[in-house]
């Protein structure tokens, strides 16, 4: 039995999450978790599965719940996070925290040996030469639950890199793939919020609708399959049946399908290198969708992906720039402190005013995370 830890329970990941877990209870046994802010949800969470460590984001709340469960080990913040990381009963910590919080308990996770099953991709941009040194130093797998890099992970079983040509990352478009720029004026936060073919957390569901998504994408496939960004192309599909593909050098492409859930690439993750049966999943049904859609990238259109890019193929600290300029201009659109166009010129700022540094350790790392944080909170 595989015993799980996770970083963002309470989150789209992290609940489902616990559904395989419940699909298969002789499998996988929770240990730990940390949850945000949802009390309501952790205290059901700990009622079912009965977690031995449970971490809060605020000290109040630890001290309640430790009131309501006294068995329970609870604990709290940035370090109750990286307690949870590192607990030493768990085999697999599955990090589906939100945003470059998660790269320090991360990294701890690594340095103690435990199996990641990555779906924080900010921690893979943030830092993500520091992230594969570490795990490669220790030994450490890191397992993608993002359903684009679990396809190239599944179609590359087996195969050698040397023979890989090419990635191919599938995007689906996002709340506002049928806009044109002109339209993307005035659009508000529940129209961005309603994503076609995906529920997911609100952050990344604003990512997708700017396709920065799909720009942090590349730089997480960079990093977890060691190709340069000329080999990682995207391909617009709006179906998001093809969670996407790869080219190899003798002109063969493979490809991995299924009907869009979020459990099938958390599971894999999971079971690795088994597949296990997920029965509550839709069947993939290709004679009744009878036609897929592709359209090649314009990347005009969407700015962030060229932001994306550019930061990842300069390097150093360009991409912990760009994310953390992401994370607080998506943060204040979803308060309404800004308009839809606005993120992008905010990270357009934020990285011109930026001067690279080159192999940032990870206190480079923190502070100019912060400092960008800090400046683009002066421009709101
Ligand atoms: P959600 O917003 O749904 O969940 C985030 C989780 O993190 C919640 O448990 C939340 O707690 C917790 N959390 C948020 N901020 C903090 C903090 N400062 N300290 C501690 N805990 C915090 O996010 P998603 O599940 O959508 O996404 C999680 C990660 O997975 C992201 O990196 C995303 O890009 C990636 N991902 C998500 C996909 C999806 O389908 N959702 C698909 C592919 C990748 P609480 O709610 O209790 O406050
Ligand atoms: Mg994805």
């Amino acid at each position: 039995m595989k015993k799980i830890s996770i970083l963002g329970a309470t989150g789209s990941i992290g609940t489902q999450t616990l559904d395989i877990l419940r699909e298969h209870p002789s499998e996988f046994k929770l240990v730990a978790i940390s949850v945000g802010r949802n009390l309501e949800l952790a205290r059901k969470m700990i009622t079912e599965f009965n977690p031995e460590l449970v971490s809060v984001q605020e000290y109040h709340d630890c001290n309640t719940l430790k009131l309501e469960f006294p068995k329970t080990k609870f604990t709290f913040g940035d370090e109750g996070l990286v307690e949870v990381a590192v607990y030493p009963s768990a085999d697999i910590l599955v990090n589906a925290v939100i945003g470059s919080v998660g790269l320090n308990p991360t990294l701890q996770a690594i340095e103690s040996g435990k199996t990641i099953a990555i779906a924080n991709k900010e921690t893979l941009v943030t830092a993500g030469h520091l992230v594969m040194e570490a795990a490669e130093r220790n030994g450490v797998a890191l397992l993608p639950v993002d359903s684009e890099h679990s396809a190239i992970f599944q179609c590359l079983q087996g195969e050698q890199e040397k023979t890989i040509e090419r990635l191919i990352l599938t995007a689906s478009g996002g709340s506002f793939r049928d806009r044109s720029r002109n339209d993307l004026e005035g659009v508000t936060v529940k129209e961005a919020l309603n994503h076609p073919n995906w529920s997911m957390g609100a952050k990344i569901t604003i990512d997708s609708a700017t396709m920065m998504n799909k720009g942090l994408e590349v730089i997480e496939a960079h990093w977890l399959y060691n190709m340069p960004y000329e080999k990682i192309d995207v391909l617009l599909h709006k179906e998001s049946i093809i969670h996407s593909m790869v080219e190899f050098h003798d002109s063969s492409i493979i490809a991995q399908l299924g009907t869009p859930d979020m459990r099938v690439p958390i599971q894999y993750a999971l079971s690795y290198p088994d597949r296990l049966p997920l029965k509550s999943s839709q069947r993939l049904n290709l004679a009744q969708i009878e036609k897929l859609h592709f359209q090649e990238m314009d990347v005009n259109r969407f700015r962030c992906m060229k932001f994306a890019y550019e930061a990842g193929k300069k390097g150093g600290t360009f991409p912990t720039v760009l994310n953390a300029a992401n994370e607080v201009a998506v943060a204040a659109f979803l308060d309404e402190k800004i308009n839809f166009l606005q993120i992008e010129d905010m990270i357009e700022k934020a990285l011109s005013k930026h001067d690279l540094i080159l192999n940032p350790d990870l206190s480079i790392i923190q502070e100019v995370d912060k400092e960008t944080r800090q400046y683009v909170y002066s421009l709101l």
